[in-house]
């Protein structure tokens, strides 16, 4: 097995990834997993950018291949918000409730339906060279909250040929049409070919 960082510690997307990438040979070991805390700085201007800003700095601290994700929501009606803002959207700690409460406010005097799209920029750094490959998920986000799985804004974005939300969603379907599942699928596959040159 080759151990790899995934430079999160975010448990929703720790355990999607872990799935994604289940049935390879590769052992994904989060920033929970190493009990680190540090809160790495996310300044950059696009979800890439962010991604290889986590990755390379996660990297220069174990000295391990790392993989980083950086995605968000982006929705039409607010001019491509909150986009690389999404995990911070309501304030500096704000809670996944309280972005979602917020992304209602915005949005309930705007007329629907509000198209929006989930974007994941997944990226790989070994210290020499980066892969990066990103997935988006297509949809349209409600007022109506509903359903418990997933995190962050699935309770109110329905999926492109759905009618229920992603986090109505059993896990492993999100995991078949996700953002994140595209953007890692992507990343599997030039992985496995830089890894058996
Ligand atoms: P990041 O940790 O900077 O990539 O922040 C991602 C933020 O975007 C999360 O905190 C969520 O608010 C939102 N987000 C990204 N992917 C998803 C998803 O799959 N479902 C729901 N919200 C997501």
């Amino acid at each position: 097995m080759l151990k790899i960082i995934f430079a999160s510690k975010n448990n929703g997307k720790i355990r999607e990834v872990k799935d994604i990438l289940s049935g390879t040979n590769l052992e994904i070991v989060s920033l929970l997993d190493l009990n680190d805390n540090e809160n790495i700085i996310e300044d950059g201007m696009t979800f890439e950018e962010n991604a290889m800003k986590k990755a390379s700095h996660v990297f220069n601290k174990y000295k391990i291949p790392v993989i980083a994700d950086d995605s968000g929501l982006v929705v039409n009606q607010l001019n491509d918000g909150p986009g690389v803002f999404s995990a911070r959207y309501s304030g500096p700690n704000a809670t996944e409730n309280q972005n979602n409460m917020k992304l209602i406010e915005e949005l309930k005097h705007l007329p629907e339906p509000h198209h929006a799209r989930y974007i994941c920029s997944a990226v790989y750094y070994n210290g020499e060279k980066y892969l990066t490959a990103e997935g988006e998920e297509r949809g349209i986000i409600t007022l109506n909250a509903k359903g418990v799985n997933g995190f962050g804004y699935d309770p109110l974005f329905i999926p492109e040929n759905y009618s229920v939300t992603m986090a109505e969603l059993d896990p492993k379907e999100k995991n078949k049409i996700s953002h994140r599942a595209k953007a890692f699928n992507k990343l599997k596959k030039q992985l496995s070919s830089l890894l058996s040159r």
